[in-house]
């Protein structure tokens, strides 16, 4: 019995798939620029990003040609494996099948590189010399770090304050490839200034960060800025996961039932879930998509789909996305990756057009699911990872009761050999379960924009 399913070479994908064509009739609203309400076109992104990552932003092209480059820094880590979860499924006793595909065998450790390489590469075709870019637990850091330094280029991290001290391994690794790491905020931007101003002993937040790294970048000629999360190229980038999972599931003779993925901005469960989602939106298969968030983020379970800026000085054009307010301050959970206040417009569309479901989880019952795999799986995943696993888990038992064999696929974005002091509070009975933040989110809703 296959446990392990790893794509020829010579089946690696050359294109990535783009969405937007498929997606269902109006349900794509255009970014406005918050001063008049009016579209933002093209050129309003011109001095942080270089032109054709912006045309990939709102092309309307189906599949999109991965440059030679690109997919030949793709093979240090591509294509990566699909695994049949045999021990787990036996541990659980369900005649659900439950596949997964391991995103964290990259060099940093996760999915984020997919899209790391070719938004370094792009910059560096059109002579950017330095990207500056933010970084909460430090994944998004690691992986620009990396692909900067595979390109030539340098790198500026702007790195939460709170995880700059509680991390101090993953600001050692990004320093390893050559990126200067700052804790955010910092006295070098007008944006981290003013927040020091009001609270000098801020521990910043991936919103300060992002309003320091995108003023760094749109105030130096060399300089761009680059997102690791929702938007459209982003998400884009990320297909080459699925379209390997495609093939793959093909060669195990099997389609899956379900598609399953933890959602932080969305970019790695759209990296898998998207080319299936193809079939879905073209009428040719039923196919269900489960995302899973934590409840103390809970932005697409309580937030609200509407206009909103992606950072906290409100800086950005506003996006239609799901949002719990561009100041909402999450507590601070281990899935330090999952702690944005919105998600990507892409993914809040699907789930508005009733193509997706999402699921909330507390940080005790995802860790007791990330313990299991480990115990029978071998990997020890990420805490975002793990809310993926928790679902699966949990869908896999709901199939057990009904006696249904259905197949189940998950996206395990990442490893959390990190993240071990997590586990240790868990392991040591310390872990907390935050509840709900329900005032919290009440406050910052209030200030959503006024359309
Ligand atoms: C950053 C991260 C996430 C969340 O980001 P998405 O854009 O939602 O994928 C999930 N898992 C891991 C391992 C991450 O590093």
């Amino acid at each position: 019995m296959t446990v392990k399913t790893i794509l020829p070479e010579d089946k690696l994908p050359t294109r990535w798939y783009n969405i937007a064509p498929d997606m269902p009739e109006g349900s794509l609203k255009p970014p406005l620029n918050p001063a008049t309400g009016e579209p933002v076109g093209p050129e309003a992104l011109t001095p942080i990003f270089p032109m054709s990552l912006i045309m990939q932003e709102v092309s309307t092209e189906r599949f999109i040609d991965i440059p030679e480059e690109v997919r030949e820094i793709y093979k240090l880590w591509r294509p990566s494996p699909l695994f049949r979860a045999r021990r787990l499924e036996k541990a659980l006793d369900t005649p659900a099948r439950i596949y997964y595909k391991y995103e964290g065998g990259s060099p940093a450790g996760s999915h984020k590189p997919n899209t790391a390489v070719p938004q370094a590469y792009y910059n560096r075709e059109a002579g950017i010399k330095r990207i500056a870019t933010e970084t909460g637990a430090g994944q998004w850091g690691c992986s620009m770090a990396l692909a900067t330094q595979l390109f030539g280029m340098e790198c500026t991290v702007y790195m939460v304050k709170v995880s700059y001290e509680q991390k101090p391994y993953r600001r050692s690794m990004m320093e390893v490839w050559g990126a200067e790491v700052l804790a955010s905020p910092t006295d070098r931007t007008n944006s981290g200034r003013q927040i020091l101003a009001e609270t000098p002993d801020s521990l910043g937040s991936l919103g300060i960060a992002i309003s320091e790294a995108s003023e760094d970048a749109a105030t130096h000629d060399d300089t761009n800025y680059s997102l690791g999360s929702v938007l459209n190229h982003v998400l884009l980038h990320q297909t080459v996961v699925g379209e390997e999972a495609v093939q793959q599931m093909e060669m195990n003779d099997v389609y899956p039932d379900i598609i399953i993925g933890c959602i932080g901005g969305g970019s790695n469960y759209a990296g898998l879930a998207f080319p299936f989602m193809r079939e879905r939106l073209a009428g040719n298969r039923n196919t269900e998509f489960l995302a899973a968030e934590p409840t103390s983020c809970p932005t697409v379970t309580k937030g609200k789909y509407t206009y909103d800026f992606g950072d906290t000085l409100c800086s950005t054009p506003l996006l239609m996305m799901h949002t719990l307010g561009h100041d909402f301050m999450p507590p601070g959970i281990h899935a330090g990756g999952l702690r944005y206040h919105a998600m990507a417009p892409l993914i809040s569309a699907l789930v508005d057009a009733g193509h997706m479901n999402a699921v909330a989880y507390g940080q005790t019952e995802v860790f007791d699911a990330a313990v299991q795999f480990a115990r029978n799986e071998g990997i020890v995943p990420a805490p975002e990872s793990s809310h993926a696993i928790k679902a699966a888990i949990d869908k896999a038992l709901e199939y057990k009761e009904a006696g249904e064999e259905k197949v189940i696929l998950f996206n395990l974005s990442g490893h959390g050999h990190f993240d071990m002091s997590a586990y240790d509070q868990y392991l040591g009975g310390s872990l907390i379960d935050y509840a709900y933040p329900e005032e919290k989110i009440k406050e910052s809703m209030a200030k959503l924009p006024k359309m």
